[in-house]
């Protein structure tokens, strides 16, 4: 089998680059462990997307998504301008038509085994699909598996720290929720809107709302927190991050950005004790969130777990030495690049484990990201799109969010299209 390009990880930088390459007719490959497309978006349950600034570029993959997302009613325009709330069930259907409509071949079910390298080119890689390892080759290949899975097989280096994680979140689902009544009550509650927005689109209500247990806002659920607390209904680390959304064409359901996963050291998620852990951690927290929600939210009464994320939400782990590194300095002063690959304003969303001194830091400016720090230091056949960039710590920490990673996979696209 020899493909133009082949792509390690269908997720959220994968399918962009994927789906351009397809459309500029070059012969391409999405090998993807899950059995549907979308990694984080899907089978993490991250949604909405951040909204990212209006001089953005290589937006063609965010516009297509949207544009045949909202045709199934799945997607919605909120209030604030932000196009990026989307349903993750019907994104699985979307990816996979988009990838039909522009000849992407997609092996599910398949995990990057090993490969061969020569002369700093990878040559060939070796698949376990179905039990069998099948060797597949390419001119280029693209790293878009988060945790830089592919580099990490070809011996590349990476920046890593051991100190340099972030708290995970399992996100998960609730339907069966009077979503009109909660955000009636929410509303009454936050009567200053501190911290909630509630709109009508498209003729269901929406509505997001959060709390953590920092003393920076007036948070209007704390009470309920301190209450869930006290009665033990809820543990005092499940105060450590809350924020929830409604999901288009999902009218009784709420989606939750939550448990974040608090380990006094925090977690290495790549270690698969860690990693393991936090998952058992993370569902029985779900159970305890669940039962707290019934008890104190009005519209809450009659629902239910409809879902649980099938993967831990990774916010940070490999990050590979690119041929630039980028960093938190580059970010800040807004430093110019002739071969930019995106454009963005997005602030810099560090999760720490302390009370008071959570998340998030705002830039104002916009900030651009060089193509060579989606380059490989060690393989010269080898991109790197999605997380896993080469970026240092923080400034990782602002790049990492959704049309971000989709502008990514759009510039290797364009970037490959040009020397094919
Ligand atoms: C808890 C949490 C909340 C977030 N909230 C938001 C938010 O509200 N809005 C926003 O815009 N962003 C948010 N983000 C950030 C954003 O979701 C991710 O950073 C982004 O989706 C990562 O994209 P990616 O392409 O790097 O990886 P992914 O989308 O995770 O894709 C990686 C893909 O590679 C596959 N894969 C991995 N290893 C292999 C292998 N060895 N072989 C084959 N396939 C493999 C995986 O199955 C997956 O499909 C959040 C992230 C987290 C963790």
């Amino acid at each position: 089998m020899k493909y133009d390009v082949v792509i390690v990880g269908g997720g959220t930088a994968g399918c962009a680059a994927a789906y351009m390459l397809g459309k500029y007719g070059k012969k391409v490959l999405i090998i993807e462990k899950n059995t549907f497309l979308g990694g984080s978006m899907t089978s993490s349950l991250v949604t909405p997307m951040m909204k990212t600034s209006e001089n953005s570029i290589n937006n063609e993959f965010l516009t297509t998504f949207i544009e045949k997302m909202k045709k199934y009613n799945s997607a919605i325009t909120y209030s604030d301008g932000n196009n990026g709330w989307f349903n993750p069930q019907i994104a699985k259907i979307v990816l996979d038509e988009l990838m039909k409509e522009s000849n992407v071949k997609v092996f599910y079910d398949s995990v990057l085994d090993t490969l061969d390298i020569s002369l700093r080119h990878i040559k060939k890689i070796y698949v376990k699909s179905k039990m069998l390892s099948t060797p597949i080759e390419a001119k280029y290949f693209i790293d878009a598996t988060g945790n830089c899975d592919l580099g990490f097989i070809a011996n590349c280096n990476f920046q890593n720290k051991s100190n340099e994680n972030q708290p995970t979140n399992l996100r998960f689902m609730m339907a069966g929720v009077d979503t009109r009544l909660f955000a009636d009550w929410l509303l009454k509650i936050d009567n200053d809107r501190n911290v909630t927005t509630v709109a009508e689109v498209d003729g269901q209500v929406h509505l997001s709302t959060a709390y953590t247990w920092d003393n920076d806002k007036k948070w209007a659920l704390k009470p309920y927190f301190d209450r869930g607390v006290k009665d033990g209904i809820i543990e005092d680390e499940d105060r450590n991050y809350f924020q929830i959304f409604t999901v288009p064409n999902m009218p009784d359901t709420i989606a939750f950005n939550c448990p974040r996963i608090y380990f006094e050291d925090n977690i290495n998620p790549l270690d698969v004790n860690a990693y393991s852990e936090a998952l058992i951690k993370g569902r029985s927290a779900i159970l305890r969130l669940s039962r707290f929600c019934k008890k104190y939210f009005k519209g809450f009464e009659k629902a239910y777990i409809s879902d649980i994320a099938d993967s831990l939400g990774i916010r940070t782990s490999r990050r590979i030495v690119g041929k630039y590194v980028y960093t938190i300095n580059d970010l800040k002063s807004g430093k110019k690049f002739d071969n930019c690959a995106l454009i963005s304003n997005y602030p810099v969303d560090v999760h720490s484990n302390k009370k008071d001194n959570s998340v998030l830091e705002h830039f104002m400016q916009e900030y651009q990201l060089p193509i060579e720090a989606l380059m490989s230091a060690d393989m010269d056949n080898l991109f790197v799109v999605g997380r896993c960039l080469s970026a240092d710590f923080y400034s990782q920490g602002a790049l990492r969010i959704i049309p971000s990673c989709f502008s990514m996979g759009v510039a290797v696209a364009k970037f490959l299209n040009n020397i094919l």
